[in-house]
């Protein structure tokens, strides 16, 4: 039998351990155990034999007796039902009954009694014994798993960990489940949160402590993929693996994701839908919407067509009399523009009005480009490359407004108006390019710089993404530009520490996590 490897989890209530654990344990091939769905099923068994959690205060020695006793009566066991774990508190499937707050203070109490607690351990012990585990509780790495192979102590901000169990509570109500006041009261869980931290940590039987060896984690600024992730590093490390990090700005711009939304929530309504232009520079996107009924229209003469349907306008934008055209076709018109690229076209609209020459930086031919050179009523010049700028040579007395395309590259960009501005223009400089875009380029230098490996990922057609790739090229030799998983062909000698990943502002969020379970399974 191949060795188990065990992974601790432990930490208060509520620091998001058994999703996160359930998600480490999916992407390692391991069982999740969660050891807090034991205490509760036992917790539950006590409820149910009328033992009432105030007598833990009123009564202590009384109440531990008690517990003592009937802690020994059930028979808890755990099965694995289409990979979720399943607790069977008497053969009965107790799982919809675990999560009320009544179960969780019976759990929180009972759980400081010894016997009850022995019980407990050593089936959790057994489990971890023939089966590679994510068991997550409060006293894995110290008690149940001494010699666990990662030790994590996940915590949060009480305070957040109030919030996202009101959260979960909220959306479990909407689905149907029968939940007490308190269950839905964000000072009450606040209250209980604190008071379970305290019994948690405060308890003689194995308190709740960060194991010596333990590595902590605060996931209060954290998204689950992020924790996630960063227990899968650990994981690796420990394997003598290569980390994988993924840039926190990969993929979808705020921009993109409402466009996309919107497309969803239109074809999911049904009948004549198409967009102007592919939605996204992403094939795999583009086919999915396909499959789902929504066309794409490339010119004007397409649009009387579907003058009894719903045309989007993608988040590039349009040129302004194609805007109008549109909007007196007849067609229900959806418009996604991004807010910024609006922006752009109100200061080309303004400026050209007032007779400045319009200097777009941007690629020439990209469908942003087109749509914001439309928007002016004076002439145009779109300026990519440095010989453009140092070719360009409008009358000197003509005044000139810059703007730049949202996901131009910012240093290109800065070069570019030096070289216009040296030639004595007087020029207005928008610097137009999308924060987004910004903070994606930076961050993808700075992975770029530390990794062995750098992978990014996008569309063909993507110009922001091409542009990252120039930009991680230029920190790592080792860079790829690939569209989908399939397209990687990872050689790793075994010698690299670390892969970065990014994408590009139209790449989809499961592109970027099926290339992240690839590359973390690479073989040497
Ligand atoms: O993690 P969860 O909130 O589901 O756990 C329910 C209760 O079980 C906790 O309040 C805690 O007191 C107890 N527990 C424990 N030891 C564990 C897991 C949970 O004492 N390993």
């Amino acid at each position: 039998m191949a060795q188990c490897f065990n992974i601790a989890i432990d930490g208060p209530a509520g620091a998001g351990k058994s999703t996160i654990a359930k998600k480490v344990a999916a992407e390692l091939g391991s069982v999740y155990v969660d050891t807090g769905a034991m205490y509760r099923a036992m917790a539950l068994y006590l409820h149910r034999k009328g033992l009432d959690p105030r007598e833990a205060e009123n009564n202590p020695k009384g109440f531990e007796e008690k517990v003592t006793a009937l802690c020994r009566e059930p028979e808890i066991s755990i099965e694995y039902r289409d990979g979720v774990q399943v607790v069977l508190l008497n053969g009965e499937n107790v799982n919809p009954l675990l999560r009320t707050q009544e179960v969780s203070d019976m759990a929180s109490r009972s759980s400081q009694v010894g016997p009850l607690r022995k019980r407990l351990v050593e089936l959790q012990q057994k489990l971890a014994k023939t089966t590679s585990v994510v068991m997550d509780g409060r006293d894995i790495g110290t008690v149940v798993l001494p010699d666990a192979d990662v030790k994590v102590y996940l915590t949060a901000d009480a305070k957040v960990r109030a919030r996202r169990r009101y959260l979960e509570n909220l959306a479990a109500k909407k689905s149907g489940r029968d939940l007490s006041p308190e269950d839905l009261d964000l000072a009450a869980i606040e209250k209980d949160v604190r008071e379970r931290d305290d019994r948690d940590m405060n308890r003689k039987e194995s308190p709740l402590r960060q194991a010596e060896d333990a590595v902590l984690v605060d996931s209060s600024d954290m998204t689950i993929d992020q924790v996630v992730e960063a227990i899968l590093n650990l994981a690796a490390q420990k394997k003598g693996r290569p980390q994988v990090i993924t840039a926190r700005t990969a993929g979808f711009c705020f921009g993109v994701e409402k466009a996309v939304a919107a497309v969803y929530e239109e074809a999911a309504k049904g009948g004549d839908i198409v967009t102007f232009g592919p939605i996204i520079h992403n094939e795999a996107v583009v086919d999915d919407l396909k499959a789902k009924g929504v066309g794409v229209i490339e010119k004007k003469e397409e649009i009387p067509a579907h003058a009894g349907g719903t045309i989007v306008i993608r988040s590039h934008g349009v040129p302004r009399d194609l805007y109008e055209e549109l909007a007196h076709s007849g067609a229900r018109i959806v418009d996604t523009t991004c807010t910024f690229v609006k922006r752009i076209h109100e200061i080309v609209w303004k400026a050209s009005e007032e007779g400045r020459h319009i200097v777009i930086i941007g690629n020439h031919g990209h469908a942003e480009t087109l749509g914001t050179m439309g928007w002016s009523s004076s002439p145009v010049t779109v300026i990519e490359t440095r010989e453009e700028a140092e070719q360009f040579s409008e009358d000197l007395s003509t005044p000139i407004t810059v703007v730049a395309q949202t996901t131009f590259h910012s240093d290109k960009f800065e070069e570019l108006v030096a070289i216009l501005q040296k030639k004595g223009y007087n020029t207005q400089v928008n610097n137009t390019i999308c924060n987004a875009t910004h903070e994606r380029q930076l961050e993808a230098r700075k992975l770029a710089k530390r990794a062995d490996v750098m992978i990014v990922i996008g569309g063909k057609g993507s110009s922001n993404t091409a542009r990252l790739y120039e930009i991680c090229k230029a920190e790592c030799e080792q860079t790829c530009f690939v569209q989908k998983a399939e397209d990687l062909h990872l050689h790793l000698t075994g010698t690299e520490k670390l892969i970065g990943i990014t994408a590009g502002a139209s790449t989809p969020k499961n592109i970027i996590e099926e290339v992240q379970k690839d590359v973390r399974r690479t073989d040497f």
